[in-house]
């Protein structure tokens, strides 16, 4: 008996819009049918478990097969089927209320998920690339009757008795001529590789080419030969299903080489698995950092029980670990919402901050277990620890027992470490900790020399986030501050009791700077006479702290002011150097100008600053001076 119907939907247009709004993600039409394909042969499969179904299980594969000349793309499950009811009742009533509701909705949806996934329109999301659909399926039910269901897209449908013979469903798509590349071997697979990639259910798709043994020849040697194949398209047990205790490290590199073949091996990685009070399971992967962020982020692969969503997580993994690979699966994360949403989920949240833990857990773990190896691994964790402890305040607390500081001399400190062996040192009179730090140690050697003579100890902080990280710290450490050791001469930077005097007096000091103030004639130098040991440098040229962190951070963005001011220097002449007091000597104007410059050019060379004309002019004057 045939029958005819209406699907009951209150507008008559509703693939029209379907169509129109869905269109630029159309390639989900594959992921939706697979995924249903997929539920019902796990249905099947609980039912047999429970035995509340008592037939033949038989192969569960489903074929996904397409035929270019019929122009239809087909696939076919042997999971619970339907009856003709059946359909009737969960494929045509399609899940909304209204006309009005769905009209009142779409206008505010970004993207076809947003809608299939608020209206149940999975199965409808056929018609985004299909003139006609067919259903044809057999229920799992004894005695029951196949099945046909017949849709052109409009509102009308035809359900018939159908002559499938096997348990389950076939659902064909009469491709659209706007369609028709998803007719093609490569396009097809490359849509199962994205979505369909660790299905928990075998997916064949066409063959593929393996070479067999085929006996030995004359010789006695191997022979082999080329067979067909079934191409399954999936791993149906992807190892962030499984128990992490079943796992080799094998294991996690080898799916680490399949998620991202041309990647390096990562430095790590954790096992997330909870089930209270959210689901989540996953696998994610500490890379080694490149110096190209952005190519790294978006690596992290986002799943709904196995089937791919999406690699956009943000909001999910916090900021500083968009950095990770790996995957993350939840059936608990609200998928098909926009993103305004999604930040306000509080199942995001937590899973935000479960994220944020675990990592936390896992670094301090490997720091206990094996020190050394951790500090091999610093120069790519660094990152990670320290741009975590700057954007989360949770991480910061955690992260400050396992943060490392290096030295220029390459050793290694945890923050309270360090505090210890600085603090008899490098206490300044004012009862403050004063942490020395350099940014570029070729550079700056000269001032690490002295402070290194003073048994001051000097930090490396050399990465692009260090800047960062340093403001950070300074709002965090108590009674302590960061310099850059070139900010000042080294007395001054740590000022201590009873540290030098100028032992000049105030009109030989004003002469001095006077005398400098003509050699160096720039005004970006301003001239400082102060006083310093006789063993440290007659000149020193420094920039203020204060000033050049706000330049550095104008450099970075933002600030535009302070990135607009030029560059200022101060230049502190050693009032109690012997060089110093052979310029006062000196009866003669000229000479005293031409000591001063070479004393100037001097501090200028020690820092790299001394380029161009004026290199060779000092080379020439010096060679003068011998
Ligand atoms: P959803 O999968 O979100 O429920 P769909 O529109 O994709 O929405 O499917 C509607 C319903 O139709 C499913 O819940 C299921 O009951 C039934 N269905 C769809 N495809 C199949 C299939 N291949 N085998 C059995 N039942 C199916």
């Amino acid at each position: 008996m045939q029958e005819k119907g209406t699907i009951s939907i209150h507008t008559e247009n509703i693939f029209p819009i379907i169509k129109k709004f869905l269109y630029s993600d159309n390639e989900i039409f594959l992921r939706e049918l697979v995924s249903n394909a997929v539920d019902a042969t796990q249905k099947i499969k609980r039912l047999a478990a429970l035995g509340e179904y008592k037939g033949e299980l038989g192969d569960l594969t489903i074929d996904v097969s397409f035929d270019k000349e019929k122009k239809t793309i087909t696939v076919s499950d042997k999971g619970i089927g339907m009856t003709a009811e059946e359909i009737k009742k969960y494929i045509n009533q399609i899940a909304f209320s209204g006309a009005s509701e769905f009209v009142e909705k779409f206008k505010d949806a970004k993207d076809a998920n947003e809608i299939i996934g608020k209206f149940g329109l999975g199965f409808y999301s056929a018609f985004m690339v299909a003139d006609t659909v067919e259903i044809h399926s057999l229920s799992r039910e004894e005695g029951a009757e196949p099945a046909k269901w017949v849709c052109d897209g409009s509102t009308e449908f035809e359900i018939s008795p159908g002559d499938k013979t096997e348990r389950g469903t076939d659902v064909i798509l009469h491709i659209n001529s706007e369609s028709e590349e998803f007719l093609d071997k490569w396009k097809l697979q490359e849509i199962l590789d994205k979505y369909a990639k660790f299905l928990p259910v075998p997916i064949r798709f066409e063959t593929k080419t393996e070479s067999v043994e085929d006996g030995v020849d004359d010789k006695g040697e191997k022979k082999w030969k080329s067979v067909e194949v079934d191409n399954i398209v999936n791993t149906t047990d992807p190892i962030w299903t499984q128990a992490p205790s079943e796992l080799k490290d094998e294991d996690y590199l080898k799916f680490y080489k399949e998620l991202y073949p041309m990647s390096e091996d990562p430095l790590f990685w954790i096992h997330l698995n909870v089930d209270y009070p959210f689901n989540l399971t996953g696998v994610l992967y500490f890379p080694k950092v490149k110096k190209d962020f952005e190519l790294q982020r978006n690596k992290i692969k986002l799943f709904s029980r196995q089937v791919f969503i999406t690699d956009e997580v943000k909001d999910i993994v916090p900021e500083f670990l968009m950095l990770l690979h790996g995957v993350i699966d939840s059936p608990d994360i609200p998928l098909n919402v926009s993103r305004s949403f999604l930040q306000a989920d509080s199942n995001v949240k937590k899973i935000n901050n479960y994220i944020t833990k675990k990592v936390a857990d896992k670094l301090g773990e490997l720091f206990k277990k094996d020190r050394k190896v951790y500090e091999s691994k610093w120069g790519d964790i660094g990152l990670f620890v320290k741009y975590g402890m700057i954007s989360e305040d949770k991480f910061y607390e955690k992260g400050k027992d396992f943060a490392l500081f290096t030295n220029t001399k390459g050793e290694y400190y945890t923050l309270e470490e360090y505090k210890e062996k600085v603090k008899p040192f490098q206490t300044g009179k004012d009862d403050k900790l004063v942490y020395l730090y350099a940014t570029d140690p070729d550079k700056q050697d000269s001032f690490i020399q002295s402070a290194n003579k003073k048994d001051y100890d000097v930090l490396l902080m050399d990465s692009p986030i260090d800047s960062h990280f340093i403001q950070h710290l300074e709002g965090k450490l108590e009674n302590a501050s960061l310099k850059r050791v070139d900010a000042d001469v080294v007395d001054k930077l740590i000022e201590k009791e009873g540290g030098y005097e100028n032992l000049l007096t105030e009109e030989q000091s004003n002469k001095v700077k006077e005398i400098f103030e003509k050699a160096i004639d720039n005004k970006t130098y301003s001239v400082e006479v102060q006083g310093s040991s006789p063993e440290e440098l007659p000149v020193t040229v420094t920039m203020d702290e204060f000033m050049r962190r706000m330049k550095d951070m104008a450099q970075n963005g933002g600030m535009g002011f302070y990135g607009a001011m030029p560059d200022n220097y101060k230049v502190g002449v050693n009032g109690n150097h012997p060089v110093v007091d052979r310029i006062l000597k000196s009866e003669d104007a000229a000479e005293q100008e031409r000591l001063a410059k070479q004393a100037f050019d001097l501090a200028l060379l020690s820092q790299g600053l001394l380029k161009g004309k004026e290199l060779t002019a000092f080379v020439k004057r010096s060679v003068e001076l011998i």
